[in-house]
């Protein structure tokens, strides 16, 4: 069975087509922004990393080092998120007191992919720097 359209209800069909076209790509763009948010949160201090494109932007070496970080932590699954890592971080701190990143690591109330990203940047991304116990987090 063929059925033809008039012109006009042929226009309104490719009308109510391109909206919805376009109703979708805004519905993905903001769908992709909502999902860098919170990769994306370090802008103030001159770089971001967003993982859904595992994209780096910095302006110096500080800001690169640490969104290179981020960077590693996201391609690792995001470590910093996982209890293995909190728990490895906490120990360390706890067995080796007056030693480097201890007390910060205890007293830390931020978000860990934070404190990840600023032992990396502080050891300016030499992990053989790092304590033995947690260079394979890196
Ligand atoms: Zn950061």
């Amino acid at each position: 069975m063929y059925q033809s359209f008039d012109n006009y209800t042929q226009w309104r069909i490719i009308d109510v087509m391109r909206k919805v076209k376009c109703l979708y790509l805004i519905t993905l763009i903001v769908g992709l922004l909502s999902s860098c948010t919170y990769t994306a949160s370090n802008m103030t201090h001159g770089g971001f990393y967003i993982a859904g494109i595992d994209f780096v932007y910095c302006t110096s070496e500080k800001t690169c080092l640490h969104e290179t970080a981020h960077q590693i932590d996201a391609r690792h699954g995001f470590i910093s998120s996982s209890i293995e890592y909190q728990i490895a971080i906490r120990d360390y701190a706890v067995s080796n007191p007056g030693k480097l990143w201890s007390r910060e690591i205890l007293s830390y109330s931020g978000q860990w992919s934070e404190m990840y990203a600023q032992m990396y940047e502080s050891v300016h991304g030499r992990v053989e720097l790092f304590p033995v116990e947690l260079q394979k987090y890196y």
